[in-house]
């Protein structure tokens, strides 16, 4: 097919004619018919409207078009930017476990029934006798987020009546999330005490009236402040909460079951550490630092919870099966004290620099080595988590000057090959972190850098070779 351009509508070729040039068997042939169809329309909508279309970008348009139509979504993509919770690549990496409690929960399953007595049973039993043995709670239930279980727990306790909260955590989460608005949409009233930067316990005290409903903690997972700064710990809360006979609700975000020092973290604040500080209500997702599905839990005490699992709303804020079962699986690794070796988010969070740096320079050395260097480097938590914190690292780092590219030439390859790759571009260079890469991708990312930084119709470069 010629280059021409096309400037009527009656020499737009016929859809036979495209798809001579284009189609090949690795599209079923109604496929190509309709991409064809459609690219054609748009290109004689186009030309009605004074424009044009070149013959190639149609043949091109047809193709790309083809392709995405039977792509499945979402795409795997190999995460080399060394930040563990990637949100926009959906945040915690599931256990092998998890993963295949998935695809059993996909079919038939004693979800809501108990196979003994052939009684009905309730999606929520299993997971919250997880719950409670992890966590030392009485109760616990789960939503579809932990927004959600904020959302939940705020409407289940506070409609009505006032929401007591310091100043400095009457922040936002992310995404429009923030607690002002949340506390109004649940029809509660929220009662700000303290300051942006100092809060005290008698602050909390004095603001308590016959309207209080509850007092709330909002652990600052996504920012960090420093300096002139003063909280009231959940232990003060609880007392507090305590002397008023008031719940306390605790939302953690990030709710994390271990303790992050050993991992060169700050410590951050713990689940069962609210809970036995007597927290009525603590609140966390099930897809940050947890490294489960996404998913929103709420344990506490056993009346609380009770209150929050019988509103009406917990209905619309449920969880899929699907999630369910993974997150059973998930928290049976913390229940059988696995966790630090089956949860790929705490085994990414455990690698040593040393480590990472090994496997980069087993990389390197797999790779042609022109412009490829390895350096130190530093992953991070992300999905608000732990904003502050860097892990050392190292990272694989192409140059792509040596291959006549740009950085986001480079990058945008290494997104859009066979395997789609996620790196970092920084210093005019590409870096892959293989703190982010699952053992079993090295493969492919070898073979997809191989191929990102191959010359356009050579097929002689950088090899990549099986490690
Ligand atoms: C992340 C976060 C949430 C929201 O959690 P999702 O599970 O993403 O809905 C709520 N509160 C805090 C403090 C958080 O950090």
């Amino acid at each position: 097919m010629s280059l021409d351009i096309i400037t009527e509508p009656r020499l737009l070729p016929s859809v036979t004619r495209l798809l001579e040039v284009t189609s090949n068997d690795s599209v079923p042939h109604d496929v190509w018919v309709a991409a064809a169809r459609h690219v054609l329309s748009e290109a004689r909508a186009t030309i009605i409207a004074g424009g044009s279309v070149s013959q190639e970008d149609l043949a091109l348009e047809v193709a790309a078009r083809a392709i995405q139509d039977v792509a499945p979504w979402p795409t795997r993509v190999i995460n080399a930017t060394g930040v563990i919770l990637h949100t926009n690549l959906g945040r915690a990496v599931l256990s092998d476990a998890a993963r295949q409690a998935m695809l059993d929960a996909a079919a038939y399953s004693d979800l809501e029934v108990d196979l003994q007595s052939g009684t009905r049973g309730s999606r929520d039993t299993h997971i919250e006798r997880l719950l409670v043995e992890i966590t030392g709670a009485e109760a616990a239930t789960v939503t579809n987020n932990c927004a959600a279980s904020l959302f939940l727990a705020l409407t289940a306790l506070g409609s009505g009546r006032e929401v007591i909260v310091s100043r400095g955590q009457s922040v936002e989460i992310g995404g429009k999330f923030r607690i002002p608005d949340v506390c109004a949409q649940s029809g509660a009233t929220l009662r700000e005490v303290g300051t942006t930067n100092r809060t005290y316990a008698s602050d909390y005290e004095d603001a308590v009236s016959d309207q209080t409903a509850l007092l709330l903690k909002v652990h600052r997972s996504n920012f960090f402040v420093s300096g002139f700064v003063a909280d009231v710990e959940i232990e003060e809360m609880a007392r507090i909460g305590r002397e008023m006979s008031l719940p306390v609700v605790n939302d953690l975000g990030s709710g994390c079951l271990v303790d992050t020092t050993r991992f060169g973290l700050r410590h951050e604040p713990t689940v069962q550490k609210s809970v036995a500080a007597g927290a009525g209500l603590t609140l966390f997702s099930g897809d940050k630092l947890l490294g489960g599905p996404q998913a929103g839990l709420v344990v506490g005490r056993g009346e609380l919870v009770e209150r929050v699992r019988r509103h009406p709303l917990a209905r619309a804020l449920r969880c899929d099966k699907v999630t369910l079962a993974a997150l059973y699986a998930t928290l049976r690794h913390y229940a059988r004290g696995e966790q630090y070796e089956s949860i790929p988010t705490l085994r990414m969070l455990g690698l040593t620099a040393d480590e990472i740096r090994a496997r980069a320079e087993q990389w390197r050395d797999a790779l042609s080595p022109a412009g490829i260097a390895v350096r130190p480097s530093a992953s991070t938590v992300g999905g608000g988590s732990l904003p502050d914190a860097e892990l050392p690292s190292a990272a694989l780092v192409l140059d792509p000057a040596e291959y006549g590219l740009t950085p986001n030439a480079l990058a945008q390859r290494l997104r859009t090959g066979d395997t789609p790759v996620m790196a970092r571009s920084e210093q005019d260079r590409v870096w892959l972190d293989p703190r982010t890469v699952q053992p079993d991708e090295e493969p492919a990312l070898l073979a997809a850098i191989g191929s990102a930084l191959r010359p356009p119709g050579s097929f002689a470069a950088t090899p990549a070779r099986r490690l």
